[in-house]
């Protein structure tokens, strides 16, 4: 859980009679979405990192993780706390819970004023004047034909070096196992000229490493008419800002195609790495997960990405204890991770999600083989990460340093490792040539080169 702290302040202050605390629950996305609220509000609402002397606060949720729900509601027992002796103070849930709740939330939880799905956040402004005159608002529609309306760019925090642009929203694919198309809807993308001035803003306030999101860049472009697709949109980007880093994810290795692999090592700007989630090693489970993909495609995919970009970086997702997973299809996990060898892995014993199809599946695995097949994995790919760190030791890289702190700076390889130096809080922002030391678990330690 993050508080959009008051960073922001500086800017917005002055000129808000009132006061808005946000608290943002999971993604990059998540995040984004509640910089872009923030900003929608501004010039009404200048933020404070305090709930308790708040006119609004806005609880973005996610239901990504498991007991989504039931630590909303635990939050806003407290909340309700702050409201009683402020009875003018408004709370607003968003994000993927408060789509998934609509009414009932309210019904459950008077104190909440607005509910705001994902779709319904652009309104914010026009929905904060309902509630006067309405009471609670539930503004959760989901729109086949939504389009993601322009609106000014979400502020970098003062002195972000990395910014991010949402691309997409929604998702087509429905595996089994995710809640995001029932609560984001159907895919969307944002047309390409909306994405240049976005990133041209960020330029502007002097981010150096862009990050485009979306449930499934890979597909981007769909439903848009004369657009470009998205191995085009990153040229578009390379094109028009040569000086940025670029990255993006989340990608569906069934939408990686080979015009797209072909930008890695030919577009200047794209960084190498690719966060590509394979969820699973076995074909049987990744079936019943309904990825559209082999095993072998898989790694068909990532030998094509290490033969057009060799110093690529690869990073993955993985459920473990889905339905139905036998010992077999466990061991075909592992062995892919000895495959592929990847520089990190997110790992999550399988918990189910309300409304999936996943639920339907009788054949649960229990929860102990599940945390033991969880510890299990997370040693060998432990092992495997630092193996593949420690292949950065004793090399010089390029780093774009991204903060500082008590004389010790943070910085990002092109390949997205991070970098632990010494230095001084003016090379926030620069490119500079670092000596790397050694390698540390999922770290780097390194020395500035003169
Ligand atoms: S592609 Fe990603 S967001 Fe879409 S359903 Fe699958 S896991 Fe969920």
């Amino acid at each position: 859980m993050k508080s959009l702290i008051n960073e922001y302040d500086e800017i917005t202050a002055g000129c808000a009679p009132k006061r808005l605390h946000v608290i943002t629950f999971g993604c990059q996305m998540n995040e984004y979405d509640s910089q872009k609220m923030a900003q929608m509000l501004m010039g009404r609402y200048c933020l404070t990192p305090y709930p308790e002397e708040a006119d609004l606060i806005i609880v973005n949720t996610c239901s990504i993780r498991e007991k989504a729900e039931h630590k909303l509601y635990s939050l806003l027992g407290r909340l309700r706390k702050f409201k009683d002796s402020k009875p003018d103070m408004k709370i607003a849930v968003a994000g993927c819970v408060a789509q998934q709740l609509g009414g009932r939330l309210i019904e459950k939880m008077p104190c909440v004023d607005l509910v705001i799905g994902p779709q319904g956040l652009y309104r914010l402004p026009e929905l904060l004047e309902r509630i006067e005159t309405d009471g609670g608002v539930v503004a959760t529609e989901l729109d086949d034909q939504f389009k993601i309306p322009y609106i000014e760019a979400p502020l970098p925090r003062k002195g972000d070096v990395r910014g991010f642009v949402t691309i997409m929203q929604g998702c087509d694919n429905f595996c089994t196992y995710c809640i995001v198309p029932y609560v984001r809807g159907r895919e969307t993308s944002r047309p390409s000229r909306h994405i240049l001035k976005e990133i041209g803003f960020l330029v502007d306030q002097g981010v150096k490493d862009v990050t485009l999101l979306g449930q499934n860049v890979n597909s981007y472009g769909k439903g848009l008419v004369d657009e470009v697709d998205f191995p085009g949109l990153l040229e578009r980007i390379d094109h028009a800002f040569p000086d940025i880093r670029l990255r993006f994810t989340t990608s569906h290795p069934k939408d990686l195609s080979d015009k797209l692999i072909d930008c890695f090592g030919r577009l200047k700007t794209l960084c190498e790495h690719l966060h590509l989630p394979v969820q699973s090693g076995s074909d049987k489970i990744l079936k019943r997960m309904n990825r559209h993909y082999t095993r072998q495609e898989y790694l068909e995919k990532v030998d094509r990405l290490r033969k057009a970009c060799p110093t690529i970086t690869i990073t993955t997702d993985l459920i473990v204890g889905f339905p139905g997973e036998e010992d077999q299809d466990f061991k075909d996990t592992l062995s892919l991770l000895e495959t592929v060898r990847f520089d990190q892995a997110f790992a999550f014993k399988y918990s189910e999600r309300p409304g999936t199809a996943a639920t339907r599946f009788k054949d649960k695995v229990q929860e102990e083989v599940k945390s033991q097949r969880l510890k299990t994995l997370l040693e060998l790919q432990n092992q495997i990460g630092f193996e593949q760190y420690r292949k950065m030791e004793n090399k010089v890289c390029k780093v774009l340093v991204e903060t500082f702190d008590k004389g010790k700076l943070t910085a990002r390889t092109r390949g997205n490792h991070v970098v632990n130096l010494e230095g001084d809080a003016d090379l926030v922002g620069r490119l500079i040539n670092v000596y790397i030391e050694r390698a540390c678990h999922h770290s780097l330690v390194g020395r500035i080169v003169h």
